[in-house]
């Protein structure tokens, strides 16, 4: 057989490195608007499979507002938002099969207080994915395994420190087996003691390979975790850079104060 050009693109990408995959998220000249206020501007974004993205900036900049556009919590009012290069449908089964493979974890744990940890983690992929019980059950059990909770599985939310809830809720995002994680703060509502072990299970799956937006205030997490830092103020990004160059050499003024005040 003939090599075709489709043989000849692989091997090219082998060779080289690159590789033709679209972006895990791509979203291009988007606009989102509350009434009159303008919270996202014209935001260009791309985040390749595999790569950790960090988004910092201040309190009402529209970081929530943004992981919040890329699995349809919010509707946008211009520009495209693609996951894997397929775009956003606007609702139906196709919105239900995109947020399937975009997992979120938010400030608040979000669980249902009336169901054990364990069943929080199978509800979505028996009711979306159409996953039988046992398998559901085995599959919550290995991710709360991985995230160090297996022994609390029988208990219900209220039972678990707040580090464990978070953890739950990032076991339960994982039970979709996501394409990609976004996180909102997911640190914010923790006790201080608490923080490195929700941050240490997002590290692990960061070096696992996962494609992962993190809106987060925890620095440290920012320089050892990020392959990027997205700095927003006031609905723009302001800088798209490494945690190298955001923190040792700020452009903008506006990221030079936002350091200033938290460093
Ligand atoms: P951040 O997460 O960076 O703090 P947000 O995305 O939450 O910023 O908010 C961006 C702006 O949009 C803020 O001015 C906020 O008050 C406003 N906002 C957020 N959600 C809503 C909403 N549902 N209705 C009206 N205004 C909102
Ligand atoms: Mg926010």
């Amino acid at each position: 057989d003939q090599p075709t050009n489709a043989d000849h693109t692989l091997l090219e990408e082998r060779m080289t490195g690159a590789t033709s995959a679209p972006p895990m998220i791509r979203m291009t000249g988007v606009d989102k608007f509350f009434g009159p206020l303008h919270v996202l501007k014209g935001i260009n974004l791309e985040v390749p499979q595999g790569q950790v993205v960090v988004v910092l900036g201040p309190s009402g900049s529209g970081k929530s507002t943004l992981c919040r556009t890329i699995n349809r919590l919010e509707s946008i009012d211009k520009g495209t938002i693609e996951v894997d290069g397929k775009p956003l449908p606007a609702e139906g089964k196709e919105l239900a099969r995109l947020r399937a493979d975009v997992g979120m974890v938010f400030q608040s744990f979000n669980l249902f207080a009336h169901k054990s940890i364990v069943d929080n983690v199978m509800l979505a992929p028996m009711k979306v994915r159409r996953t039988p019980a046992g398998q559901a059950r085995s599959t919550a059990m290995e991710l709360l395994e991985r995230v160090g909770i297996a022994s609390q599985a029988d208990k219900f939310p209220a039972q678990l420190s707040g580090g464990q809830q978070q953890r739950a809720a990032i076991a339960r995002a994982l039970a979709m087996r996501p394409k990609v994680m976004l996180f909102d703060e997911p640190t914010s509502a923790l006790d201080p003691e608490m923080v490195n072990e929700v941050l240490d299970v997002m590290t692990t799956l960061a070096k696992e390979g996962m494609t992962m937006l993190v809106v987060t205030h925890e620095m440290g997490f920012a320089r050892r975790a990020a392959d990027r830092v997205v700095f927003m103020a006031d609905g723009e990004i302001v800088e798209d850079t490494s945690p190298e160059a955001f923190f040792t050499a700020p452009t903008s003024n506006r990221a030079k104060d936002f350091l200033g005040k938290i460093l």
